[in-house]
């Protein structure tokens, strides 16, 4: 079978693993956790980096050190992985959603633009100017912009609704580890921003999260309160109500050895990216996600459109071409349903309905990319 995504561990995975082994350090301490939070940090020009057990965990903890509250909205794209509003509800809160562009596939700004100034009001709450929905008068605290597939939204327009409607931006990167917008790497925009080390992602430790900010006394909470809150290193006190996230030393030095390994992967990426781009160009009725000139994309997952996508799905997969669908928009899942949806032409939908990704692992062999292609064209007869 040609998998869909696959991690690559042909560097020092093994041997920094073995490390952790023979020294004890498989744990909680050990020096592989910083030295992954110190090459994260480097690698996409933040401050501080706080490694968590993974994506989830870590949205969820920067939702909270944002201020966010039970009885606030977070405004978040209605494409995205479920993780995205599972960390909104685990605060209690409840999710805005917004409909994507129908070319990049990202949260469409114009709609977010007109919500806020038709259907949101600003006013002073807690001595700070906060803005706040027509409809119920709840807080709507922060935003949650999901780099899709490694792609971006303007992230400098972004920046300049939210300064001027009041609201935090926390990103989650988690797909976009090597994205930039404007020459800034993703997850630097906001207060926060949020990158995965799941195994389909770029790089991978099994499972794994770090949250990056600029802000030093969020960086301490963060790492504060993911660690059980312990304030004092020789007595059980523990100041606040924490969490068991941290991300532990074995994984972390599998996390070292990825990032060693990140700007090859980004190299395989880009060539795997702009192989099928030119291959597919004119087969069937394939339509490719369009990336802005402002975006460098990390090209992650090799995405498509096409009417025949459950047809050719099925001929993939059994041809061993291992091939998936794309997320449910979240307004179409029960448990939201009810939230309010801002769209005129419901693109999340069209976009689900028609999208297919195929195998882009970074160590995918030109063999391999060409039996895709081949079988590709077989189903369309082009
Ligand atoms: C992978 C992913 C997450 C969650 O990351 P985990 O490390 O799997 O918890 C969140 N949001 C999006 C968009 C993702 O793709």
């Amino acid at each position: 079978m040609i998998p869909l995504s696959v991690p690559l561990l042909k560097g020092n995975e093994l041997k920094y693993v073995a490390e952790c082994i023979s020294s004890g350090w498989i744990s909680s301490a050990g020096s592989f956790v910083e030295d992954f939070e110190k090459k994260i940090a480097k690698f996409v020009g933040s401050k501080y980096a706080v490694a968590c057990m993974n994506g989830t965990t870590g949205l969820h903890i920067s939702l909270l050190l944002a201020g966010v509250q039970e009885s606030d909205y977070v405004i978040v794209p209605n494409l995205t992985f479920i993780a995205s509003l599972n960390s909104i509800k685990y605060i209690g809160a409840r999710p805005i959603l917004i409909d994507i562009n129908p070319d990049t596939w990202q949260m469409d700004l114009k709609l977010l633009e007109n919500f806020f100034m038709n259907e949101c009001y600003t006013k002073k709450s807690d001595n700070e100017l906060a803005l706040f929905d027509n409809l119920n008068h709840k807080r709507i605290k922060a935003i949650m912009p999901v780099h899709v597939l490694g792609n971006m939204c303007d992230m400098i327009k972004l920046q300049e609704l939210c300064s001027k409607y009041h609201l935090d931006i926390i990103e989650d990167s988690t797909e976009a580890l090597g994205s930039y917008f404007s020459g800034k790497h993703s997850g630097t925009f906001g207060k926060f921003g949020v990158f995965s080390f799941n195994g389909n992602k770029i790089i991978s430790t099994g499972g794994g999260g770090m949250i990056v900010t600029n802000d030093e006394e969020l960086a301490k909470r963060a790492k504060h309160i993911t660690t059980q809150a312990k304030s004092n290193p020789d007595e059980y006190f523990h100041d606040e109500i924490g969490y068991n996230y941290r991300l532990v030393n074995v994984l972390a030095a599998i996390g070292v050895a990825q990032m060693e390994q990140l700007e090859g992967i980004l190299v395989a990426k880009h060539k795997i990216d702009t192989f099928y781009r030119e291959a597919l160009k004119d087969v069937g009725d394939i339509e490719f996600q369009e990336v802005s000139k402002e975006v460098k994309p990390n090209n992650w997952l090799f995405t498509f459109k096409t009417k025949d996508k459950a047809a050719l799905l099925e001929f993939l997969n059994e041809k061993l071409i291992q091939s998936r669908p794309f997320w449910v928009p979240m307004n179409q899942l029960p448990m939201f349903t009810k939230e309010r949806y801002i769209s005129e032409m419901d693109y999340s939908n069209k976009v689900y309905e028609n999208c297919i990704s195929i195998p882009c692992s970074s160590g995918i062999t030109e063999e391999e990319l060409e039996f895709v292609v081949h079988n590709i064209k077989k189903f369309f007869k082009s």
